[in-house]
């Protein structure tokens, strides 16, 4: 059942497809990166000069890029002058103009780029309402939604409260092209303010029956249309080697489990899986994990430093130069205004990023995917 839209997609959409893409036109990109083995980098943005450094980065590599805004990422991205209230109207409003800076741009670096949203919990939902609501608009103006996915994160709830929310909230965005990536399991260590560095190290492994389940429970609303992010010792932010070991073969022995409890004999990775927590991993890891049919790795810790790295770098470098608007090695009465100036040393913090994004393609084994 799962493959009819596959089948469709791959008939009908624009393979690799320029710009932003949605709906088809994504489903084919997945299983361009499935046949061809590589992930693409899901990198967390909060301000245009990060996402600008990411779609340089897709252009450079000649590869899809993935876009994501996350719930704390929405607040900054509308002023942190402005408050956030339970409504979530803010961060709504914060994550649509991320999205919107990604549409009139994108068509201007000749790759597919994918928009996303990252973690939602339960309590996060209005956040989630808003989003849906603007890609329901979106849709009816422009006849694809404003965002090509979204996350939903209730790994808290119970699974069968987790299934019940995804599958309602899936059917509603299915109707208009909109993907679905649901989690399972918890991701270990700290992001965004969502902290679960001291849960219980059983929860940060997956088995091959609970995928199963939300595979064919989320088929039967909508085939194709999500992903899964299940729990496979994969940890947020990087830190020292400890307890937790990144155990990918988890996401393979799913896959043969769905395959032999469905008969599916036409591929050997039925579902698509997700990586979260990928700062820190090796490249034989993540290579690893894109074996056993994950097709997006997110990016976060790894992007934060690169992008302090660049200026870090910068001041190091102009120290004498940046210490007044006037005066500097060259003498008491020279302006330093061009060295100040946000354009200067912003441009080191996204070059840093396209240089650490690089190798992020690298990993992901997609340098040059678009040309595959
Ligand atoms: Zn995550």
């Amino acid at each position: 059942m799962a493959r009819a839209l596959k089948v469709e997609a791959a008939e009908t959409a624009t393979i690799m497809k320029a710009g932003v893409v949605t709906g088809k036109d994504f489903i084919a990109i997945l299983e361009h990166a499935k046949a061809n083995e590589y992930a693409i980098p899901a990198v967390n943005c909060t301000m245009s000069p990060v996402t600008n450094a990411c779609l340089e980065a897709a252009k450079e590599a000649n590869a899809p890029m993935m876009i994501q805004f996350s719930n704390g990422g929405g607040i900054y991205n509308i002023g942190k002058g402005i408050k956030n209230e339970a409504d979530q109207k803010a961060s709504i409003a914060g994550t649509i103009a991320g999205a919107l800076h990604v549409r009139a741009v994108a068509d201007f670096y000749g790759v597919p780029i994918i928009l996303h949203t990252d973690h939602c919990a339960k309590k996060l939902l209005p956040w989630f309402d808003g989003l849906v609501e603007a890609n329901e608009d979106y849709f009816q103006k422009y006849g694809e939604p404003l965002f090509t996915s979204h996350m939903l994160d209730l790994s808290e709830e119970s699974m069968e409260e987790n299934l019940d929310i995804c599958k309602t909230y899936l059917k509603r965005m299915a109707a208009i092209d909109c993907f679905l990536e649901m989690e399972i399991g918890i991701t270990g260590g700290e992001e965004d303010g969502v902290d679960n560095s001291d849960v219980d190290a059983s929860e940060l492994y997956s088995t091959p029956e609970e995928i199963y389940q939300v595979y064919t429970e989320l088929n039967t609303v909508a085939p194709g249309m999500f992903s899964i992010a299940a729990a496979f010792g994969n940890v947020h932010g990087v830190y020292k080697p400890g307890n937790v070991k990144l155990t990918p073969e988890i996401l393979g022995n799913a896959q043969k489990f769905i395959c032999e409890k469905e008969g599916i004999t036409d591929t050997t990775k039925p579902v698509y899986f997700v990586f979260h927590g990928g700062s820190g991993s090796t490249r034989e890891e993540i290579r690893e994990a894109i074996g056993y049919g994950v097709i997006k790795m997110n990016i976060d810790t790894d992007t934060q430093w690169s992008f302090w790295d660049g200026v870090r770098e910068y001041v190091a470098n102009n120290e004498a130069y940046l210490q007044g608007q006037i005066g500097n090695p060259e003498g008491d009465d020279k302006p330093n205004k061009n060295k100040y100036d946000p354009r200067a040393w912003m441009r080191c913090a996204e070059l840093a990023t396209v240089k650490r994004l690089m190798i992020a393609y690298e990993d992901l084994n997609a340098v040059g995917a678009c040309a595959k």
